[in-house]
């Protein structure tokens, strides 16, 4: 019988979350020898860092479950249409579980460094700790937002009250009744937990420095007959998520805001308004994203909302962006966030008046006051995109860094794979179309697994992307970013993170086509026998 080293794997995956449980279920049915090596303790990935008090999805729950076993999907019952965050890690682990996917994954196992070995045609891992692995493929299951980011502001670890980054919330609860709360960033993340410890807090202060534009959740239980008919309709409901343009269920109506009478505009905005979910952004008129005045109606539509819902005049001012139109970065859904601003014991400083100049001992200063707090909460976001690639030591042929390579902004094939990097494939990386991410995470790992498997049956052992190939995809992503309001603003879709080095310079970081033309490129590569690929 052969002997094997108990470090050496056919397959390499980084991490357990969402994309990285289902590549092993895949790779196991090719039978490849498949680690999955995972920082936390648990599977969950996205689900299990994101612990911070209000974490829920704004996808339809249904929307964003596992669709390739019909057995999960009778046996799984969402209880609200968009689940909470310890619902969402219950079900991860319910899959981990019924496909006994946990043998396969070692926890607390950080990955550090990555390096492509040419002599033997594998990859050499390595884990914080120490543990070496080698795999002939790795696989990079890591996330687009999963490397957090402090803020750079002088001070940050002299706070002698506790202090939380949402990303990397403590497993046991946190009370807020009775203490002085500061909540600094006002994101998606910001925005729901925001809402959600206004609820219980003594006194709490939002420090804002660019207000989002956001809309209402509707969240709600769902009753036995809506499970029912959930259930029976699960079919025609991922059928629809792949015909729309970013996997939602909800998409473009094709008609132009200025092709309907002011009337019927205002009508259909407040229709979506008063809708579950993202239908106010992704399902709204289809020059919204593109069209200057269009952007306009419908953020004039949006500020009068806020207006009514804050009563403090000066307060719903500074809660209306006035630097980017509606959707032009990622709208944050909401359930009464806007009135916890009507509390008595909440507070809004907007911190482009009146910036933040230091953390201190025992709150924080301002160009104009101190505050003391008891718990302050970084809800400031990520790297993005290619933060958590930046965080490990990747290096492909010749010893190339990837970071080195990627200087000024990522280069692919299909954000699937980097040219010199061999055998290394990537989940939801850079210029993968991401929208409704679960969605998007099936169809990258499918065809991730259909080239190992064609590899496997033509006896190949090697697979680098073509020079020309990644040129040509990256010109395609840049050219459809062309034109789109969302890519003249800051943010993390832009590439921007004003508290990382080097991350001040605007990219075109995402896919921006449609989710149907994304995988009719990829299936086109994979029927021509993956010509852009030198097989060997
Ligand atoms: P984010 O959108 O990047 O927001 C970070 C916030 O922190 C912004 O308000 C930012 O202000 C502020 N900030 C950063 N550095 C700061 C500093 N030094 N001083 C003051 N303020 C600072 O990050 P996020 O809210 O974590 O959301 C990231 C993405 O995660 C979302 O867009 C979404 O795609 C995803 N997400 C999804 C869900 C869900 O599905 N349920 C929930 C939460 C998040 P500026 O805007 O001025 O930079």
């Amino acid at each position: 019988m052969e002997q094997r080293d108990p470090l050496d794997y056919d397959a390499l995956v980084i991490g357990a979350g969402i994309s990285g449980l289902y590549q092993l279920y895949r790779l196991r049915e090719l039978g490849l020898r498949v680690r999955v090596l995972e920082a936390g303790s648990g599977v969950g990935g996205t689900w299990y860092w994101n612990r911070y008090p209000g974490a829920r999805f704004d996808s339809e729950s249904y929307s964003y479950g596992y669709s390739f076993s019909q057995e999960l999907l009778d046996e799984w019952s969402w209880s609200e249409h968009f689940a909470p965050q310890p619902e969402t890690l219950r079900y991860l682990n319910y899959v981990a579980d019924k496909f006994d996917l946990r043998r396969d994954i070692t926890f607390h196992s950080r990955v550090g460094a990555a390096h492509y070995r040419e002599d033997s045609g594998q990859w050499d891992v390595t884990v914080e700790h120490g543990s070496r692995y080698r795999a002939r493929f790795l696989i990079t299951a890591i996330g687009p937002l999963s490397a957090p980011t402090l803020p750079r502001i002088e001070g940050v670890e002299t706070f002698q009250g506790s202090s939380f980054h949402t990303a990397r919330w403590p497993h046991e609860p946190v009370g807020f009744a009775g203490k002085r709360v500061a909540v600094i960033g006002t994101g998606a993340t910001g925005v729901q937990t925001i809402q959600e410890v206004a609820k219980t807090v003594g006194h709490l202060t939002v420090f804002q420095r660019t207000p989002n534009w956001c809309a209402p959740l509707h969240n709600g239980p769902i009753d036995a007959e809506t499970q029912r008919r959930i259930k029976a309709g699960y079919p025609e409901m991922f059928a629809r998520c792949r015909e729309t343009f970013a996997c939602f269920l909800h998409t473009p109506d094709p008609r132009g805001t200025f092709e309907v009478a002011p009337q019927e505009r205002e009508a259909f905005f407040e229709k979506l308004y008063a809708e579950r979910g993202f239908g106010i952004w992704q399902g709204n008129f289809r020059d919204i994203l593109t069209d200057r005045a269009a952007n306009a109606a419908v953020s004039d539509f949006v500020a009068r909302k806020i207006r009514q819902r804050v009563k403090d005049q000066a307060v719903a001012e500074k809660l209306i962006p006035k630097n980017h139109g509606f959707g032009t970065r990622r709208v944050p859904l909401e359930t009464k966030y806007y009135e916890a601003y009507n509390q008595p014991n909440v507070r809004l400083v907007d911190i482009t008046e009146t910036p933040i100049e230091r953390i201190t001992p025992k709150g924080l200063k301002t160009s104009d006051a101190e505050y003391e707090f008891d718990i302050i909460i970084y809800a400031t976001g990520f790297d993005a995109i290619t933060g958590s690639f930046d965080r490990i030591d990747m290096r492909g042929l010749g010893g190339q860094k990837l970071k080195d390579k990627w200087a000024n902004g990522p280069q692919t094939f299909l954000g699937v794979k980097v040219e010199g990097f061999p055998n290394m494939f990537m989940l939801m990386g850079p210029h993968t179309a991401l929208g409704n991410i679960p969605r998007s995470i099936e169809y990258n790992v499918d065809w991730v697994t259909g080239l190992i498997r064609y590899m496997q049956e033509h006896k190949l052992s090697r697979a680098d992307a073509r020079p020309e190939a990644v040129a040509a995809w990256t010109d395609h992503v840049k050219a459809l970013g062309e034109g789109l309001l969302s890519n003249e603003v800051n943010s993390w879709m832009t590439g921007i993170n004003t508290n990382v080095e080097g991350k001040q310079t605007r990219i075109i970081a995402r896919y921006s086509g449609s989710a149907p033309a994304y995988r009719a490129r990829c299936d086109a590569v994979a029927a021509n026998g993956y010509r852009e690929l030198v097989l060997a």
